[in-house]
C-alpha cells in the first residue's frame, strides 16, 4: 500500500536516449515549484560512473539534482557498464541473482512510504503535504530485466499510471504506438505523451515532419500530447544561468504534465501566492468583461430558444419526483465541468450534489472523457448474452480486487435499483436453491432506501418511502426500527435487540437481510454506529440468511473509507454497487456476490433469471474501468478526509440557527437536519441565486460534492446554506 498522500508517476521512453531524463528533470523542477514535496527514483542505472572513492554515481539522478535541487532523489540499483539492465546484472553478477520485478517493485514501494512518512507536512504550506513521486525507466517499456521480464513487468506491479516519452525522430510514430501496446496489454493506464525534440530541427522538411508527429500519435494511439519539448541546447552550457533559463523553459513547456498529473489525481499543484495573485486579477477581470457580455447575449438567446425550451421541458418531461402537470421549476444546464455546473445564460453554480453523488471525480474528468471517446470508437454496445468483451472483463477484474475478498461474482446491471432487484433475486433464488422454500422475505430497518424499482422500493422506508403509495402491490417484507446508535456516540447494544427479536421470530421467512451500510441515504442521511452492522452480521449469520449490502451511495470513498462496510469489518455475502462505478458518467451498476452464493443458485443445472438489454454496456464499463483506475491511485483518501474536515468547519456553526435539529458530518458528506419539511422549490431558488447547486429533500439541506471540489467551493456551499437558514428561506 502507497501512501494516501502520494502520487506516482512511472516515466517510460520509447526507446533509448528519447529524453526520459531531461522531461524527469525538468518535471521535477517544475513540481518543485509549484510546492509539491518531489521525490525521483531511479530503479536501474547501468552506465553508473565510478567516482574518485570508488562509488557508483548515477549520471541521470545527477542530471535531475541539478535540474530541480529542492528534489529528493533515490537510485535503487547501479551497474557500471551501459548496457541492458539483464545484461549488466549478468556481467556484475551481484550475489548472482537475476533480477526480478518483484522484489524491486517491493523495494520501490517501502523507499516511497519512508520517504513520504519522513515529511508529512510541506515546508512552504499549512496542512498535509502533496507528493509526488517520478519513477524514471531504464530504456524503453520491453528493455529486459532477465530473460523473462522487461521493465514492463515492473511497471505492472507498480501499476502507477505511465508517462510516456517519445524521441520525434524518424520512427516516432512507431515507437510510440509500439509502447503505447505494451501498455495497453500489460492493462497500464497511460497519462499521455511527452514529444520531445532529441535535437535541433534541421530543415524545413525535417520540422514538417515532426509537426505531424504528435498528432499521428495521439489520433492512432488515443492519448493525448501532453507538451512538447523542444530542443534546449542551453542544459550543457557552460554558464550556470544559461542551464537555469534553459531548465526554466523545460520545466515551463512541461507544465501541462504537472497539471495533467493533478487532475488524474484530483489534485492540483499549488500556485505560488504571487502566481495565484496574478491569475486572480486577470481571471476577475476577465470574468468582470465575460459576465458582462453573457448577461447581454444571456438576456437575448435566454428569451428565444430558452424560453420555448423550458416551456417543452415543463409541459412534456417528466422530472423525478414531481408533478407531470405542475412541476417544480428545472434550470437549464449547458455545461459541467470539475466542481461546476454552467447554466444557459452564463450562471456558473458550484455544485454540492455530484449528480446525486455519482460524479464523484467531477464533472469532464479528462481521463474518464477520454477512455468514453476511445470505446466509442471500436465498440458502444453489444449484447452480453453469448458475447463478452474486454472492458467489462477488465473491470470485473478489477472490482473484484477491490471489492471485500470474498466477493467473486460479478453481474453488471444497468441502475442501481437494477442492481438492488438482481441481489434480491439471487437471494431468493439461493434461498429455492437450498431447499429452503420458506425463505421468500427479506428483512431491513427503517429509514432506509434502495431504490425506485417494486422489489427495491419493498425494502425502503415502509411510511416516509415510497410504500404508502403502492402498499397493495409491494411485496410484503420485514421491518426493524431504525438504527437510532449514532456513528458518532458510545454504542449501546440495546440498539440490536429489536433486530434480533424480529429476525428470531421470522428467521424462518428470512432469505436475506438488506442494509445500506453505515449512512442510510435518501431514506434520511443518517449515520449509524458500525457495531449495529457488526450485530446484524452475526444475526444474519446465526439464522442462516444472507446479508445484502446497499453501497450505491457509500461505495468508492464516500465515507472515508473505499466501502462502508470495512467500518465494521463486515464482509456481505452480496454487495451493490452503482452511482461512483463510472463517475458518474454512464449508469452502470454491479452486484457482486460470494462463491458460495453462485454455487447454491447454480444447484442441479440452476441459473440466475435476470438479464437486460444494455448490461455490462461497453462504453459504461470503460468508463467505469477508468474511474476505478483514479480511485486506486488512492488519492480520494486524502481528498475525502480534507472534504470531512472542511464541511465540519463550515458546516457546524448552523447547529446554533433556529431550527435546526442536528448536524452531522461523516467523509465527504455534510447534512443539516431540520425541525420541519423544507421548501424545496424556494430554497432552491434561493441557493442557485447564491451560485450553488443545493438539492434538499424533507427535512435535509445536505452536501455531497465531488472529491475534487476546493476548499473554497466548499466554503461557498457552506456560506450559502447558513445563508438560507439565517434569512429563513427554506420555510
Ligand atoms: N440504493 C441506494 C443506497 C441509493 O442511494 C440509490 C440511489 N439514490 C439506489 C439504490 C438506486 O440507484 P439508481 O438511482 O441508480 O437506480
Amino acid at each position: 500500500m502507497l501512501p494516501d498522500n502520494a502520487l506516482c508517476l512511472s516515466i517510460a521512453g520509447t526507446d533509448t536516449d528519447a529524453g526520459k531524463t531531461v522531461v524527469t528533470a525538468a518535471l521535477a523542477r517544475a513540481a518543485v515549484a509549484a510546492g509539491l514535496r518531489t521525490l525521483i527514483i531511479k530503479p536501474i542505472q547501468t552506465g553508473s560512473i565510478v567516482d574518485a572513492q570508488g562509488k557508483l554515481q548515477a549520471p541521470d539522478i545527477a542530471l535531475c539534482r541539478e535540474a530541480a535541487p529542492g528534489a529528493d532523489t533515490h537510485a535503487l540499483l547501479q551497474f557500471a557498464t551501459a548496457c541492458s539492465p539483464q545484461l549488466a546484472a549478468q556481467l556484475e553478477a551481484l550475489d548472482e541473482k537475476p533480477l526480478r520485478a518483484h522484489p524491486l517493485a517491493e523495494e520501490i514501494g517501502k523507499v516511497v512510504r519512508e520517504w513520504a512518512l519522513a515529511t508529512t507536512f510541506c515546508t512552504n504550506a499549512p496542512g498535509p503535504c502533496r507528493n509526488l513521486v517520478l519513477l524514471e525507466g531504464a530504456g524503453g517499456l520491453l528493455t529486459p530485466l532477465s530473460h523473462r521480464e522487461t521493465l514492463g513487468e515492473l511497471f505492472a506491479l507498480l501499476g502507477w499510471p505511465v508517462l510516456l516519452v517519445v524521441a520525434n525522430r524518424l520512427g516516432a510514430i512507431n515507437h510510440a504506438l509500439l509502447s503505447l501496446e505494451a501498455l495497453r496489454s500489460r492493462h497500464l493506464p497511460c497519462l499521455g505523451f511527452v514529444m520531445n525534440e532529441v535535437r535541433e530541427a534541421q530543415s524545413e522538411l525535417e520540422r514538417t515532419i515532426r509537426g505531424e508527429n504528435p498528432k499521428a500519435v495521439e489520433s492512432l494511439g488515443h492519448k493525448p500530447c501532453l507538451a512538447k519539448l523542444p530542443h534546449v541546447p542551453g542544459l550543457n552550457a557552460p554558464e550556470f544561468s544559461a542551464r537555469e533559463a534553459a531548465w526554466n523553459g523545460a520545466a515551463r513547456a512541461l507544465s501541462p504534465v504537472l497539471h495533467a498529473v493533478g487532475t488524474w489525481q484530483g489534485f492540483a499543484p499549488k500556485t505560488t501566492t504571487q502566481e495565484k495573485r496574478s491569475q486572480e486579477t486577470v481571471s476577475k477581470e476577465t470574468a468582470a468583461q465575460e459576465t458582462a457580455a453573457q448577461e447581454t447575449a444571456a438576456q437575448e438567446t435566454v428569451d428565444q430558444e430558452g424560453v420555448a425550451l423550458l416551456r417543452f421541458d415543463r409541459e412534456h418531461l417528466w422530472h423525478p419526483y414531481t408533478s407531470p402537470l405542475r412541476p417544480l421549476r428545472a434550470w437549464e444546464a449547458v455545461g459541467s465541468s470539475g466542481a461546476r455546473i454552467r447554466l444557459k445564460g452564463g450562471r456558473e453554480l458550484v455544485d454540492g450534489m455530484a449528480s446525486w453523488w455519482c460524479a464523484i471525480h467531477g464533472y469532464n474528468h479528462p481521463w474518464l472523457m477520454r477512455a468514453l471517446q476511445t470505446q466509442a470508437q471500436s465498440m458502444p454496445h453489444l449484447m452480453f448474452g453469448g458475447l463478452t468483451h474486454a472492458p467489462a472483463v477488465r473491470l470485473g477484474q478489477r472490482l473484484l480486487g477491490m471489492a471485500p475478498p470474498a466477493l467473486k461474482h460479478v453481474f453488471f446491471a444497468d441502475s442501481g435499483s437494477v442492481a438492488v432487484e438482481v441481489a434480491l433475486k439471487m437471494a431468493l433464488q439461493y434461498g429455492q436453491a437450498k431447499g429452503e422454500t420458506r425463505r421468500t422475505q427479506v428483512m431491513t430497518v427503517r429509514g432506509g432506501y434502495h431504490g425506485d424499482t417494486l422489489g427495491a422500493m419493498s425494502v425502503c422506508d415502509p411510511q416516509d418511502g415510497m410504500h404508502a403509495l403502492f402498499s397493495g402491490i409491494l411485496p410484503k417484507q420485514i421491518f426493524a426500527p431504525r438504527p437510532e446508535c449514532r456513528f458518532d456516540a458510545p454504542y449501546n447494544p440495546a440498539a440490536e435487540q429489536a433486530f434480533a427479536k424480529i429476525l428470531a421470530a421470522h428467521a424462518d421467512l428470512v432469505a436475506a437481510v438488506i442494509l445500506e451500510p453505515i449512512v442510510q441515504g435518501a431514506g434520511g442521511m443518517w449515520f449509524y454506529h458500525p457495531a449495529f452492522l457488526r450485530g446484524v452480521h452475526a444475526l444474519c449469520k446465526q439464522h442462516g440468511c444472507l446479508l445484502i449490502l446497499d453501497e450505491i451511495a457509500t461505495g468508492f470513498g464516500r465515507t472515508g473509507k473505499l466501502f462502508a462496510c470495512e467500518h465494521a469489518d463486515v464482509q456481505p455475502d452480496i454487495l451493490c454497487l452503482g452511482k461512483g462505478l463510472s463517475g458518474g458518467v454512464m449508469t452502470l451498476a454491479a452486484t457482486l456476490a460470494t462463491h458460495e452464493v453462485a454455487e447454491g443458485i447454480s444447484q442441479g443445472g440452476g441459473m440466475l433469471m435476470h438479464g437486460s438489454t444494455f448490461m455490462a454496456n461497453a462504453l459504461a464499463c470503460a468508463v467505469s474501468e477508468a474511474s476505478l483506475e483514479l480511485i486506486s491511485g488512492g488519492g480520494w483518501r486524502a481528498e475525502v478526509a480534507r472534504l470531512e474536515r472542511v464541511l465540519r468547519q463550515g458546516l457546524s456553526p448552523c447547529a446554533c440557527l433556529p431550527g435546526v435539529v442536528d448536524v452531522r458530518i461523516l467523509g465527504a458528506i455534510g447534512v443539516v437536519e431540520m425541525e420541519s419539511e423544507v421548501n424545496v422549490e424556494r430554497l432552491q431558488a434561493f441557493f442557485v441565486e447564491q451560485g450553488v447547486w443545493i438539492r434538499p429533500f424533507g427535512r435535509l439541506v445536505y452536501l455531497m460534492p465531488p472529491y475534487i471540489i476546493t476548499d473554497d467551493e466548499i466554503a461557498t456551499l457552506c456560506t450559502a446554506i447558513h445563508r438560507a437558514l439565517t434569512q429563513e428561506a427554506w420555510r
